[in-house]
Order: C-alpha cells, then sequence, then structure tokens
C-alpha cells in the first residue's frame, strides 16, 4: 500500500496584514491555493476554491474525479463572487495533489493554475514540476524575457490563469508514480519569492520530518522579508508496495512502466498514440530510483517538437542539397567528345553528374586554351546556355581552322 506522511504550515508573513493562501491537507488530497482580490476577496476565493476541491473530490477520489472538482471549485469561486459586490473580480492560484488509482496502479495527480508552484525532491535533486501562468514567465518561456528580468519585474505577480476568472478553467495536470523517498512541495510565491532553490533544496534534504521542513522553510521566507503571504505543504512518499526496490531490480532493463500522461483539459492522453490536438505534457518518471540518476525524466512538448522541427530542417537540407547539385550544368570531356553534364564538375556529396546532351565536338578540334577550363567542367546556369558555350567553342575551332566539324548535337538516351 503506497503510504504518504505530509506536513505543512502557513503564515501572513512579515508585511501583510491577512492571510490570502489557503491550505488543504484532506489525504490522501492536498492544495495550496493564493487568493487576489480587494476587500477580503483573496482570503474567500482561495478558502472557498479548497474547500470546493476538496467536496467535489470526496464524491470522485480519481484522477478524472481531480480534474473535474477543479472545474467544480471554480465555479464555486465564481458563484461566491457574484453573490457579493464586495468579492467581484476575486480569484486565486491552485495546486493540488492526490493520491490516487490508476487502473490499479497508485499514482499521483497533480494540477495548477496560477503561479503557486509544486517541486520533487527526488534522489537529493529538487526538479520544479509545475510552470507558472504568469505573464513574465511566459514571456521567459517564449525567449522574450531572460530570467532575470522576470525575477525583478513590475508585473511579476500577474498570473495568466487562474480559478475565478472565467467559466471554464484549464488546469495543467501531471501524473506521478510515487516512489519510496520522494518528496513534493506546494507552495505559494510568497516562499519561491523570498527564499532562494538551492536554499529550498538544502532544508527539505536535511530536515526528514515534513512538518518540521514546512516550519523551517516558512521561517526563512520570513526571515528574508516575508514579503507576502507564504504556505508550504510537504507530502513525502513513505511506502511504495516495494516498487522503488522492483525498480531497482530491473535496472538495465528497458523501461518498466509506461509514462501516463493527460492533457491540460484532464483527458488522460497515452504516450505510445497521437496525442490530441491539445497541448500535451507528460511526466515520464519511469527511470528506476537508483543511481546514475536517468536526467530526462521529462518528455516535454517542447522536446517533441524541436524533435520535428530537426527533421522538418534536415529534410529540407537534403532536398537543398539535392536541389543545388542537380540544379546547374557543365560542359566537360567524356571519352574524348565535349559533352554537356547535368550537375555540379566532380559531383556534390552522394550526387553525381550525369550526361545530359554527348556533342559531335571532339576533344582535339577545342582550342589548346580552352581544354583546361573543360577538363575541370565549366560551368552553365542552363541547358541553352550550355549548348551555346559548346557553339561558341566550335567556331573558335573552325576560325582558328582546326577544321570544320559537324554542327549537330544528339540528346542523351
Ligand atoms: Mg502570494
Amino acid at each position: 500500500m503506497t503510504a504518504l506522511r505530509s506536513g505543512s504550515a502557513t503564515d501572513t508573513g512579515v508585511v501583510r496584514t491577512n492571510n490570502e493562501d489557503a491550505l488543504l491537507v484532506a489525504e490522501p488530497l492536498f492544495a495550496v491555493a493564493d487568493g487576489m482580490g480587494g476587500h477580503a476577496g483573496g482570503e474567500v476565493a482561495s478558502m472557498v476554491a479548497v474547500e470546493a476541491l476538496r467536496a467535489a473530490f470526496e464524491q470522485n477520489p480519481t484522477a478524472d474525479g481531480l480534474v473535474e472538482a477543479v472545474q467544480q471549485a471554480n465555479r464555486a469561486v465564481l458563484e461566491r463572487a457574484a453573490a457579493d459586490a464586495e468579492l467581484r473580480g476575486m480569484a486565486t492560484t491552485l495546486t493540488a495533489l492526490a493520491l490516487v488509482d490508476v487502473d490499479g496502479e497508485p499514482r499521483l495527480v497533480l494540477v495548477n493554475l496560477g503561479d503557486s508552484r509544486a517541486y520533487l525532491l527526488q534522489q537529493g535533486e529538487l526538479s520544479q514540476l509545475t510552470e507558472d501562468h504568469s505573464l513574465v514567465e511566459e514571456l521567459v518561456r517564449e525567449g522574450q524575457m531572460s530570467p532575470e528580468e522576470a525575477a525583478v519585474h513590475p508585473q511579476r505577480h500577474i498570473v495568466t490563469r487562474a480559478l475565478g476568472i472565467g467559466s471554464v478553467v484549464e488546469p495543467d495536470v501531471w501524473q506521478i508514480l510515487p516512489y519510496r523517498g520522494d518528496r513534493l512541495l506546494l507552495c505559494s510565491d510568497g516562499l519561491i519569492n523570498e527564499v532562494t532553490e538551492p536554499e529550498i533544496a538544502s532544508v527539505l534534504r536535511r530536515e526528514t520530518d515534513p512538518q518540521a521542513a514546512s516550519g523551517e522553510l516558512v521561517s526563512l521566507a520570513r526571515q528574508h522579508g516575508g514579503a507576502d503571504n507564504i504556505t508550504v505543504l510537504v507530502v513525502d512518499v513513505v511506502d511504495d508496495d516495494d516498487r522503488a526496490r522492483a525498480a531497482s531490480a530491473a535496472v538495465g532493463s528497458e523501461r518498466n512502466r509506461s509514462p501516463a500522461a493527460l492533457d491540460r483539459g484532464g483527458n488522460e492522453v497515452s504516450v505510445d498514440t497521437h496525442p490530441p490536438a491539445r497541448t500535451a505534457e507528460t511526466e515520464d518518471r519511469a527511470a528506476p530510483p537508483s543511481p546514475p540518476r536517468v536526467r530526462h525524466r521529462r518528455l516535454t512538448l517542447r522536446v517533441v517538437v524541436f524533435v520535428v522541427i530537426l527533421i522538418a530542417l534536415l529534410g529540407a537540407a537534403v532536398w537543398a542539397v539535392g536541389y543545388y547539385a542537380r540544379g546547374g550544368y557543365y560542359v566537360g570531356i567524356d571519352h574524348g567528345q565535349v559533352t554537356i553534364f547535368k550537375g555540379r564538375p566532380g559531383g556534390l556529396l552522394w550526387i553525381e553528374p550525369t550526361v545530359a546532351e554527348r556533342t559531335t565536338l571532339a576533344e582535339t578540334k577545342v582550342l589548346p586554351a580552352e581544354l583546361p577550363g573543360l577538363r575541370s567542367g565549366h560551368t552553365e546556369g542552363s541547358l541553352k546556355e550550355a549548348r551555346t558555350y559548346v557553339a561558341n567553342l566550335r567556331t573558335e575551332a573552325d576560325q582558328a581552322g582546326v577544321g570544320p566539324d559537324q554542327t549537330t548535337t544528339t540528346t542523351a538516351p
């Protein structure tokens, strides 16, 4: 049986007067929400969201159920805002994690909307699982802003996706295979903005008790300024049905578990089949949790797009080489006769020139001054130009009195 152990802490911080973050610990469901909105809006939005999430997930504690619970939570926030003028425009981020059963296998399902975050500490290595839905992070992902600029940008707090904004939300969804020793961190931006990732990783590696780790992270954020509300949730996988050990035993064999994935709308997709038209992100956790670490855990959409573009570029390059290599004509000498070739003198890469036309002009009739050029291949842009060049050679030969020659050309078979 897969077992979890959690710890959590939330704090108003040093500067704010109220805590608009909400925390949900309802094993096997965990969530962090960071509310926004005037008056009591932020506090209400985050609280309504996690409470609606809990109630809906309880009715259907599955992977699909969690995604549907996010929609329910969104509706709950919208309804509450519509019922109270003071709460109009309130919204909240939501990062939730649930342990569910998928086809008889335990899975951690992670959903995210907004700029709260989830991290995974595995084998001592901390990696960010979620992508912020914030204006600046999207610009960073598009390469239009550096992470350094984003960190100090005045609009860095603007979120592009959250609960309470529209009637339908599109959470990012991941499925993660839980391994004993895995440690998940859910947190609001009040932690991220004050404590660096190396500092976070250091605390998570050192402090084994999830409650103590949560408390220490909140304390650090307060010490560093505590400008925002701070919420930290640490979930440890303390038992995994010996899957970690089984995976270690399987090292060397091909990956024995298929990575599962959900699209951003929460529909399950198989990595083996064509993903739906919407963007799909997979969380490949099939790497056995024993050293040496396989660092490429995630097959992201970006990687797939990169590979497709690379293949397209290679195809275009091959085509371009072929086009160039076969595109021109040159006049050379073949078996003692002046000959028009299609292609490039000497060939190009794997593409050899071919005979376009054999002329009746013998090498011996050509003026000696022209021979070196002919032997290395005299390039012309088209067949017509090549023929003109041959006609000129013939005229030159005639004028020099080398002797008349036949004036017809024949096309090669
Ligand atoms: Mg915040």
